[in-house]
């Protein structure tokens, strides 16, 4: 990713109003819902406080709450596989299914498998991927890239969903664009994967290291279809999703729904412990993923983005989000999250412009049902972005204005002088817009803004030399 891909792509977003029109209703159907069911909650924030502690123990005692879900997995019959990075992690699917003899696998929703390129990766090795999710199988079909976290194909109307599904799906010509009609033809198109598939790969919203339980949660019955029907069942999961207890999940799972869905509960929670015979898949992996996590861990300040229980309630609510896109973002995660995990994951090299992606509204610290302080790590990014470009050289001339800046500051007759030109130079350029808007450094500034011309002479000096003294 250049380092300026968001600016470019954000201004795609914002020229498609047929974009920002489908995301504003969608985000804010979704907010209205989930601010509802919160408000049912009497002790919501004591509930977000126990998420937060919750997976900041998890994520502090990361190395041996995973040592303990290896243990407790392999207990179980399971088998646990460990991936540096995602190259890693794609061979070890890859290898896996091939054991199998198979050739096409069903997919459960998973924003790792989509980070590390899982599909690509496994059709170099001629095998299909099939994803089962119906807003995956909406972005599967056309090509696209996801463009939110839990609604993946938000960017895309029911119109668009019927032509693209009259197109690609079979016997479907004549299909409205009524959801039942919508959700009927996938559902068809869907069983019939479901019925032959041998081998399903999945991700996972949490792991219990006490037992050994993986957890998915979902809206539409596909991920119960793909963890119960094959005979082999592989989880990709990051390292970060990892939980101590049991009865975390009871926290957890009241956070999650509300915020993500605006649900009181997940309509589809699926637990599943090792193998139990003669029920279920018999073989059953564990991936655990890395892909940068422990980059992320090792910065005392960022490393809170490795909570985030994917819910997208930050997207939802975000003035930025809302009017570029997802796909502005560049990563399968994008919005709010997304401006604070990627260039985290990939590296700050790349993706160094996603700490600007985003307001310091604290918008999204307010919704965030594990308390993470985006605001405040995107502060800090943004140093560590800065850092990094003056190492590189960058940044000399804005240091060279704040030395001249000091110099001028620093003597008062100066200063004086220095406010007198500045005004006239103001009224100068705002009487020529097309100077202002092309000045040599500034362009980036005052190409967007129109310069305001100052309204008098008065300096606030002046002012304060002339008030009536009480
Ligand atoms: S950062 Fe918080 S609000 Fe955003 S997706 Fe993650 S858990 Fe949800």
């Amino acid at each position: 990713m250049s380092s300026d891909y968001f600016p470019t792509e954000a201004a795609k977003g914002l020229a498609d109003s047929q974009l920002r029109s489908n995301l504003r209703v969608a985000t804010h159907t979704i907010r209205e819902k989930s601010a509802a069911v919160i408000s049912e909650v009497d002790d919501w924030q004591q509930l977000r406080e126990a998420g937060r502690r919750t997976k900041h123990h998890a994520v502090r005692h990361l190395d041996r709450h995973l040592l303990a879900l290896e243990q407790s997995v392999t207990e179980a019959g399971g088998q646990v596989h460990w991936a540096a990075d995602g190259a890693s992690a794609n061979r070890i699917v890859g290898d896996l299914i091939e054991a199998t003899g198979e050739r096409e696998v069903v997919k459960v929703k998973s924003m790792l498998t989509d980070e590390i390129g899982l599909n690509r990766a496994l059709a170099e090795r001629g095998i299909a991927a099939y994803e089962t999710d119906l807003a995956e199988l909406i972005n599967q079909l056309s090509g696209d890239a996801g463009s939110h976290i839990v609604v993946p194909a938000i960017h895309r109307n029911r119109s668009e969903i019927r032509d693209l599904f009259r197109d690609q799906l079979d016997g479907h010509a004549d299909l409205d664009d009524s959801p039942p009609a919508l959700a009927d033809a996938a559902r068809l198109h869907l069983r019939r994967r479901f019925m032959t598939a041998r081998v399903a790969v999945s991700g996972a919203n949490f792991a219990v290291a006490e037992t050994g339980t993986v957890c998915v949660v979902e809206s539409e019955g596909n991920g119960r279809m793909c963890t119960t029907l094959p005979s082999t069942l592989i989880t990709v999961m990051g390292i970060e999703k990892v939980l101590p207890r049991l009865e975390d999940l009871g926290v957890l799972l009241q956070l999650l729904p509300r915020s993500a869905t605006g649900e009181r509960m997940n309509p589809y929670t699926s637990l599943w412990t090792g193998i139990t015979p003669g029920d279920g898949p018999q073989q059953f992996h564990l991936v655990l993923v890395d892909a940068g996590r422990t980059n992320a861990l090792a910065d005392p300040t960022g490393r809170q983005a490795l909570h985030c229980i994917r819910c997208a309630a930050c997207l939802n609510v975000c003035p930025v989000y809302e009017r570029v896109g997802g796909h502005a973002y560049n990563s399968v995660y994008p919005g709010p999250i997304g401006a604070i995990l990627t260039p985290q994951l990939t590296g700050m090299e790349r993706g160094r412009s996603l700490p600007w992606a985003s307001s310091l509204c604290g918008a999204c610290y307010e919704v965030c049902p594990v308390k993470i302080d985006i605001p405040t790590v995107l502060i800090h990014l943004r140093g560590k972005v800065t850092k990094l470009e003056q190492q590189e050289g960058a940044g000399r001339n804005e240091r060279s204005v704040m030395t001249f800046a000091r110099i001028v500051m620093s003597r008062p007759r100066l200063y004086r002088l220095g406010q007198r030109i500045v005004r006239w130079q103001l009224r100068l350029l705002a009487r020529l817009p097309r100077v202002a808007r092309a000045l040599p450094g500034m362009s980036g500034w005052t190409g967007v803004r129109e310069l305001p011309e100052p309204e008098d002479d008065q300096t606030f000096r002046d002012w304060w030399r002339g008030r009536a003294t009480p």
